[in-house]
């Protein structure tokens, strides 16, 4: 697709924090909405500053049950990037330190727009 920001990563991308390993530097450019989930698994919705590309961002932390550590970063459509949004927007209601750290009306102004445009 040519996107000088997110043309890194084709389709997703995984890392092992416990094994050190790293996400392509863009990943840090990605504009975040928030997540929904908890310290375990959290799922955040991410989007490309630049091509407007929707990422679904999943930070898992199963070490306590004897798992990994980790961390992907996944290409997604309209639909989903809508799904995971509704869940955070929800989430927000009871999480008062969210709505803190986030801009909510931000967030509810790419909820409408997804619904509009996606299919
Ligand atoms: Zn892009």
């Amino acid at each position: 697709m040519g996107c000088t920001v997110c043309s890194d990563i084709n389709d997703s991308v995984e890392a092992d924090v416990l094994a050190q390993q790293r996400l392509p530097a863009c990943v840090e450019k990605f504009e975040d909405f928030g997540y929904y989930g908890d310290d375990l698994d959290a799922f955040h919705l991410l989007k490309c500053p630049q091509c407007g590309a929707y990422f679904g961002r999943h930070d898992w932390d199963h070490f306590e049950q004897g798992g990994a550590v980790g961390v992907r970063v996944e290409r997604i459509g309209f639909a989903e990037a809508a799904e995971i949004l509704e869940k955070v927007v929800e989430k927000i209601k009871d999480a008062e330190w969210l709505s803190n750290r986030y801009d909510v009306k931000k967030i509810k102004k790419e909820l409408a727009r997804l619904k509009m445009d996606g299919t």
